[in-house]
């Protein structure tokens, strides 16, 4: 059962990869282009975009509200994190507790 479903999702996969199209004007000609064509770089573009965001987030430190531990999240966990102003959401890895940590020296604000 489980075979024949992967089966029939790779071929839907296949026939949405080569049926579908859209029409690009470069100055007087005309491309067809598959939509994957568009949508591979922008995923890429959008991962870059997120990996970058998540560097940046992680290159500061935060301080647990719980036990002013002060840590460098991982980037991952950055990129994806809630946050509201500055602080945002992280599971602190000294005490486990997870909530709003403040950026380190922000304290005061
Ligand atoms: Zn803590």
């Amino acid at each position: 059962m489980k075979k024949k479903r992967i089966v029939a999702m790779l071929l839907l996969g296949w026939s949405i990869l080569s049926l579908s199209s859209c029409q690009v004007n470069w100055f007087d000609k005309h491309y067809d282009v598959p939509w994957w064509v568009i949508a591979i770089p922008t995923v890429i573009l959008s991962m870059m975009i997120w990996i970058a965001a998540g560097s940046y987030i992680a290159s500061k430190k935060y301080v647990c509200s719980k036990c002013n531990q002060t840590f460098y999240p991982k980037w991952w966990k950055a990129a994806v994190s809630v946050h509201m102003d500055d602080s945002r959401v992280f599971k602190c890895p000294q005490c486990g507790e997870k909530g709003f940590c403040k950026p380190f020296g922000k304290m005061e604000e």
